[in-house]
């Protein structure tokens, strides 16, 4: 906008017949045109090069498919809470809401359980539903819905290599009241602790993966138990900003060919880049 403005100022400068008696030399008026451009090679986005590690903002969907051995690393073994005496957490665990084996990427497991450990401070108890999921599993989840369904994709399970658990960093986390449930459903929204979720995820470094009013966009129902680590500051901006992983996947790669297009060094965004599967 302020280039827009910069030009357009420019122009009504050569326009103006007033101003053409005056002594501007066509030098002096190109100088007063602020291109605005930014530093040649210079990172123009709001989070820093730094703060962007590439398995942590991969997307995951069905026209960004991951590879069949893929998640991010290392994968670590979820414990079950056990609380000291004085109610602090004596393993690092979180509630599980099975018994069965779950695993996370350590960076995301740490941070869900700080989280979990925050929001039982606050009052409020938070259960790990599901966590990492291989392509096989996933593949074998997608085959028994259809199956259910008459062969229709519902948008409740995704595809191997389109679902957001195989990355390792994504986790179903749900209220107590909703252990007994069949299934979940977005009534879940109104819960408090999934209130709480929604309001302080992003300090821990958590998304919400498929927000209510994004679902044309992830193409995925309403799920307000679904957290997705990202890592703080890119939690912060896309929370702060109402968006979804594909919105900010898709300003993060014009900002990238933006920089490489101003000369930055391809070394330092090679790994973020993610072109569509499609
Ligand atoms: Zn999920």
């Amino acid at each position: 906008m302020k280039r827009f403005l910069s030009l357009l100022l420019g122009l009504m400068l050569l326009s103006a017949p007033c101003l053409a008696e005056e002594d501007l030399s066509m030098a002096e008026i190109v100088e007063s045109v602020d291109l605005d451009q930014p530093e040649s090679g210079a990172w123009d986005f709001p989070v820093a090069l730094a703060d962007l590690d590439p398995d942590f903002v991969k997307l995951a969907n069905k026209h960004y498919l991951l590879e069949k051995g893929y998640s991010a690393t290392p994968l670590v073994t979820v414990k079950a809470l056990k609380l000291n005496k004085d109610g602090s957490n004596a393993n690092g665990g979180i509630r599980k809401a099975t018994g069965s084996k779950m695993q996370l990427q350590e960076d995301c497991y740490k941070a869900l359980v700080a989280m979990s450990d925050a929001a039982r401070e606050a009052g409020y108890n938070l259960y790990l539903k599901s966590a990492y999921r291989s392509w096989s599993t996933q593949n074998t989840m997608y085959k028994n819905r259809l199956a259910k369904n008459k062969g229709k994709d519902d948008g409740w399970v995704s595809k191997a290599g389109a679902s957001d658990h195989q990355t390792g960093l994504g986790c179903d986390v749900i209220p107590k009241s909703w252990l007994k449930a069949a299934g979940m459903n977005s009534k879940m929204a109104s819960e408090p602790e999934c209130i709480w979720m929604a309001q302080h995820c992003q300090e821990f470094g958590f998304i919400l993966r498929y927000p209510a009013d994004k679902e044309d966009v992830t193409e995925i129902n309403f799920e307000p138990w679904h957290m997705r680590y990202v890592g703080i500051p890119a939690a912060t901006y896309i929370m702060e900003n109402g968006l979804c992983l594909e919105e900010f996947h898709d300003q993060l790669q014009e900002a990238i060919q933006k920089y490489l297009a101003a000369g930055g060094d391809r070394s330092q965004v090679e790994k973020l880049i993610q072109p569509s599967t499609d």
